[in-house]
């Protein structure tokens, strides 16, 4: 269990920057290799599986990597092309899946890959880095010597910023629409500390409004996917006119991914500008634990499109950036039912009452701004009677 925190400690302070390696036929390359790398990855999936099966646990990156060895000397030649840190960060994801798996109930088991679906690749050497390219290595098969020789190749990108801090390793990811981005990992742990504001601030998730802070503010969301889900429906009825597999049946594919993938931006984007936002004018912030299941559960596929999850994990980074304090109140802490006049509880309180009148003080609430005042007053302590 303690290894598991430091795990996620470590983690924390890592900074990620993306960067889009440019269009150029040669990344048919990159292409390749996520190939073979899955290609990998169902190979050892399988054997996990096969062991799975006999021992009744996992084989581990342990048994795995010195086999992989072999394959490579062996067999598996053609998987020699790719230099060796990047299969082996195939067999410890494996590893880590296997692991969690394991661990913690409800996590699925880990899954064959289709090539298509099959994102991203790590390096952790074997590559340069310099002002707006990077050259990978690879082995390739030499025919005059007969063995392995190192090819180099450089790929240019798009350096929309710098980075700061060192590199500790990169990735290569392919999305949905064919493109190719770079990420490169840093340790930076730089903070921009903004001026404090004295302000503390309790805020609530809902469906109707997308966010209600315990000042009374509500801040609605734009609904991305529901602005285009017109041209959405369009797509997908041209693609089911299209014979599935042809050329224009996989153009209609890829204009359907770059449309999801323009929402999740805008999506995204919003979400940091809300959360910078929010750290400028307070110095804490609380929220409460997001039950994701249970939200699903109760509204549905609508909960995708708020992505309430993604939003806390943005507001948490930029609340460590920022030098603002983010507290999260448990999932069991009663926000919605008592009175935050007097504390006394609303046991008649349904799900559709969004104002109600506090039956033992007669103060007039909304519902969701009662709830961000008890969350803010529960983030600063055990103030809100548990009765
Ligand atoms: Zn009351």
């Amino acid at each position: 269990m303690e290894t598991k925190k430091r795990k996620q400690k470590q983690k924390r302070t890592r900074r990620t920057y993306k960067y889009q390696i440019r269009e150029h036929p040669q990344n048919m390359r990159l292409g390749n290799m996520l190939d073979d790398l899955c290609d990998v990855h169902n190979h050892f999936l399988r054997l996990e599986n096969r062991y799975y099966r006999i021992y009744g646990k996992y084989a581990g990156r342990y048994r795995l990597q010195p086999h992989l060895t072999k394959l490579l000397e062996r067999t598996h030649q053609h998987w020699a092309w790719i230099p060796r840190d990047t299969l082996d960060a195939v067999i410890i994801r494996l590893h880590i899946a296997w692991e969690r798996f394991f661990d913690f109930p409800g996590v699925g088991h880990p899954k064959f890959k289709r090539k298509d679906r099959y994102r991203s690749a790590k390096f952790q050497s074997g590559y340069l880095l310099e002002a707006g390219r990077v050259r990978l290595s690879f082995k390739e098969w030499d025919e005059a010597s007969e063995r392995f020789k190192f090819n180099k190749r450089w790929f240019s990108f798009h350096q929309h910023r710098d980075w700061k801090g060192n590199v500790r390793y990169i990735q290569i990811l392919r999305d949905a629409v064919g493109t190719y981005w770079l990420y490169i990992v840093t340790d930076d742990t730089s903070k921009e500390v903004l001026p404090a504001t004295g302000e503390s601030v309790g805020a609530d998730f809902g469906m109707e409004t997308y966010l209600t802070l315990s000042n009374g503010e509500k801040i609605q969301s734009p609904k991305f996917l529901k602005q285009s889900l017109k041209q959405l429906r369009k797509l997908y009825k041209s693609l089911s006119r299209k014979v599935k597999g042809s050329n224009n049946w996989w153009r209609a594919v890829r204009e359907i991914a770059r449309l999801c993938r323009h929402i999740a931006s805008q999506r995204r984007d919003w979400h940091f500008k809300l959360a910078t936002d929010l750290c400028r004018r307070f110095d804490l912030i609380a929220t409460e634990t997001l039950n994701l299941d249970g939200m699903k559960r109760l509204w549905g596929r609508k909960v995708s499109d708020l992505a309430f999850g993604s939003f806390v994990e943005i507001l948490r980074y930029k609340c460590f950036k920022h030098n603002r304090d983010f507290r999260q109140v448990g999932q069991w802490t009663a926000t919605t039912k008592p009175c935050s006049d007097c504390g006394s509880k609303n046991e008649n309180l349904t799900l559709s009452d969004r104002q109600w009148t506090c039956p033992n003080c007669g103060s007039p609430h909304d519902r969701d701004i009662n709830a961000a005042i008890n969350i803010l007053r529960a983030a600063c302590g055990p103030v809100v009677e548990q009765m």
